[in-house]
């Protein structure tokens, strides 16, 4: 079977980017030396291309998690043509199709199944889907957004001139062009576009699963350290709406605290959440299962089997317990007809079963450990 068209435009940026990156830089650098300019200038432009990738074209076009004012979302549509990585249009278009047929070599845009550098790179080199690069038909609510059209319609001279006149200006401004459009221009570029395309390879090959292994994503907390926050990839094709991919507060997830910053300023709103219900169900289903395939190595294990189920189910009369306890809880707090006996009544049983669950998720997790 013939191999279908390579496409020279992508093939050139890809290949000369990547080499100005591996030797003009560093050679400019020996010869005529950076500052710490070149250095922030340069990190302050991953910053902006990389979040309007997460923030604008992920979570917020790709997957509604949120929404935005205007201003925000024009921010946005600049910074993806910075990051030249095709109109939000076309990528939301792309990515929609990704989730929906995650891991299918035919349909999948980026299946990590068809390998690292496929998912990572190779998908962009040749006209492997070219009947559906025009069809725009998954996206028809961002048919509806004017920023998205605007960008679309004008996008070959939005990313020229972002690519360009962006480190010409700041290179103007510091007195050395040539470095500025070496750094920001190329070197920023190239991390930029490497760092987003990660997620696409790394992040569905490298990690674990906490959520389910419906699918290859998988959570990897260093490479949400350099992806603004899309390492938690398990999480996120599990629960694709919410605005979080790191879910606890800890978790290196910069776009989250964006999108949560825009939300206290006003800037935002209506963040889409998953419950925890929701999210402990699913991470003990996976327990259980990995439990199961642990066990189904060892010689006579009926018993331990039967334990663990019985133990799962308690767990999860525990969880239903809870949360209906805690519904109801914070349902009289808000009414306030409700007898302030009655009210702390309620608190008082939802404490009793959240301590309940509380012991419980203790045991089911010390039995889990020793087999999964
Ligand atoms: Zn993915
Ligand atoms: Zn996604």
């Amino acid at each position: 079977m013939n191999k279908p068209n390579i496409i020279w435009t992508n093939v050139l940026i890809f290949s000369i980017t990547g080499l100005v990156a591996l030797i003009g830089v560093p050679w400019y650098g020996v010869v005529y030396g950076y500052d710490g300019y070149h250095l922030l200038a340069t990190v302050l432009c991953i910053g902006y291309c990389g979040m309007s990738i997460t923030a604008g074209y992920h979570r917020l076009w790709s997957h509604h998690a949120y929404e935005t004012n205007i201003v925000i979302r024009i921010i946005y549509a600049i910074g993806g043509a910075f990051a030249l990585q095709n109109s939000a249009l076309h990528w939301s278009s792309d990515h929609r199709v990704h989730h929906r047929y995650v891991d299918n070599n035919e349909k999948d845009p980026y299946s990590a199944k068809k390998g690292f550098w496929y998912s990572h790179i190779g998908w962009m080199l040749r006209e492997y889907q070219r009947e559906r690069y025009d069809d725009y038909t998954n996206v028809p609510d961002l048919k509806r957004d004017p920023v998205v059209m605007w960008q679309h319609k004008n996008y070959i001279w939005l990313s020229a001139a972002t690519n360009f006149g962006i480190p010409l200006a700041i290179g103007f401004w510091h007195g050395d062009i040539w470095g500025m459009l070496l750094t920001v221009g190329v070197l920023r570029l190239v991390i930029s576009h490497h760092v987003t395309f990660f997620i696409n390879s790394l992040a569905h090959l490298w990690g674990h699963q906490p959520y389910s292994d419906k699918n290859s994503a998988k959570d990897n907390a260093l490479i949400a350290y350099f992806t603004f926050g899309e390492g938690y990839h398990n999480y996120h094709h599990s629960f694709q709406f919410d605005y979080r991919n790191g879910i606890r507060w800890w978790q290196f997830d910069p776009t989250k605290w964006l999108i949560w910053s825009l939300d206290k300023l006003g800037l935002a709103g209506n963040l889409r959440r998953c419950g925890n219900e929701r999210i402990e169900k699913a991470k003990a289903q996976m327990l259980l299962q990995k439990a199961n395939d642990g066990l189904s190595k060892l010689p006579n294990a009926d018993e331990i089997r039967d334990k663990l189920h019985t133990e799962y189910e308690h767990l999860i009369e525990h969880i239903n317990q809870a949360y209906e306890a805690k519904k109801a809880w914070l349902e009289m707090k808000k009414n306030d007809l409700i007898e302030a006996y009655d009210k702390s009544e309620a608190m008082k049983q939802y404490k009793e079963l959240k301590s309940n669950l509380q012991e419980q998720r203790e045991r089911w997790n010390s039995l889990v450990a020793q087999y999964a």
